[in-house]
């Protein structure tokens, strides 16, 4: 039988008191890769309790999303290329050579998207790796679906530098944060290499701001 929240949450309550208070940190685990940012000791956070419910996200009431007619467009996530569809979104300059959203036009999560959509992000999917890939600092492609912060559908496509090993995997994420942001004019000049090659080979249309 599916398991609770509520037995889930007890569960980890119960092993981070039998541990002391804290939950350890895991022994062979991530925080010994080459991956791990962080230094020095540290301590696992601990557990909250149970909330009420689910936190609110932007754009749960789908006329104050940010693809209402009446919000204004943000200028530090410009549109670079959209199609009937869909639509792709740059993210402001950050450590990564590249990061890229690509959600649906029309107001709707993932678990939403209608089969020919659904099929269509298939499509897109794989063209934003191939075009983000193609650039010379890139090693990777990653993709995520979080969602935990915006209701309306959207895939994230991060760029994981190249021959920096330190760099590999889920924790890419987190040295984003941490490496200096990209120039502004290589911003805009990856933009453009990745907006023409999504219109090569998918179509659409590239989006001048
Ligand atoms: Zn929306």
């Amino acid at each position: 039988m599916p398991e609770s929240i509520e037995d889930f949450h007890a569960r980890a309550l119960a092993a981070q008191e039998a541990a002391g208070g804290h939950l350890p940190l895991p022994e062979d685990g991530y925080t010994t890769w080459a991956a791990f940012p962080f230094d020095g000791d540290l301590t696992v956070k601990a557990l909250a309790p149970l909330a009420d419910e689910e936190a609110a996200r932007e754009g749960d009431n789908p006329a104050e999303c940010h693809c209402a007619p009446s919000t204004p467009a943000s200028p530090d996530w410009p549109v670079r290329w959209r199609d009937e569809h869909w639509l792709v979104k740059q993210a402001p300059p950050s450590g990564s050579p590249a990061i890229f959203v690509l959600e649906p036009l029309e107001h709707l999560d993932m678990h939403e998207l209608s089969r020919d959509r659904a099929a269509e992000y298939g499509v897109l999917s794989v063209a934003l790796v191939q075009a983000i890939e193609a650039l010379p600092s890139v090693g990777r492609c990653h993709i995520g679906r979080w969602g935990d912060g915006g209701a309306h559908g959207h895939v994230w496509f991060i760029a994981r530098p190249t021959r920096m090993p330190q760099l590999r995997g889920t924790f890419n994420t987190l040295w984003d944060d941490l490496l200096p942001p990209i120039p502004q004019d290589v911003w805009r000049e990856h933009a453009g290499a990745v907006i023409a090659h999504l219109v090569a080979t998918v179509g659409g249309e590239g989006v001048d701001d």
